[in-house]
């Protein structure tokens, strides 16, 4: 995906990753210090390689940047000092802006934690996880979780809770965020 064939806006963000990251010496510091790279398909070192090169069409195709959890110890260690967690950050939302594959599916479970969190004033895991499987249309997708939640239903970790009714706990204060932050 050439930069110049994307929208004027997602151009916009590019260049912004670009400047964030351009004085990038390689040296691997950042892909070393995070906790999440064991779960990614290229480095964070190299995604500030494909950002130079324009590489888009690599970068994109990749899950990494939606594996960061915005942890800043890459920011925190990178030698030249560069804002590689905001840049992360504004990766993941071109993602999310493009409608690609892989920022789909965090997307959607942002949407869904956050609707939890809105309605209950916490988070029910059980119900959240029924909504995000739903919300993949994928059938097999609960499989994969089916070990890890037997597991914590017997722990008592999580219990299964019917969905609440009424309006949201933290709407008020959701609302005021939105209007605040005008959107
Ligand atoms: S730590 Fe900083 S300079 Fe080193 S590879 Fe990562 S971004 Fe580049
Ligand atoms: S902020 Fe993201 S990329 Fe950086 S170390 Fe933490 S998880 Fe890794």
């Amino acid at each position: 995906m050439p930069v110049t064939d994307c929208p004027e806006e997602i151009q916009a963000s590019v260049a912004k990753v670009k400047e964030m990251v351009r004085s990038c010496i390689q040296c691997g510091t950042c892909s070393a210090s995070c906790p999440n790279a064991e779960f990614m398909d290229i480095t964070p070192r190299q995604m500030w390689r494909m950002v130079l090169t324009d590489r888009l069409d690599l970068l994109f195709a990749s899950r990494s940047f939606t594996m960061c959890s915005s942890c800043y110890w890459c920011t925190l260690r990178c030698p030249r000092g560069l804002e590689l967690t905001r840049a992360m950050g504004e990766l993941k939302q071109i993602g999310a802006r493009l409608k690609l594959g892989n920022s789909k599916k965090s997307d959607l479970f942002y949407r869904l934690f956050l609707d939890n969190v809105r309605q209950y004033g916490r988070v029910r895991e059980v119900e959240l996880m029924g909504r995000y499987f739903l919300g993949m249309r994928n059938p097999m997708a609960p499989l994969s979780y089916a070990p890890l939640g037997i597991s914590l239903l017997k722990k008592g970790k999580i219990k299964p809770e019917l969905p609440g009714r009424g309006p949201g706990k933290l709407a008020d204060l959701f609302e005021a965020v939105q209007h605040q932050e005008g959107i």
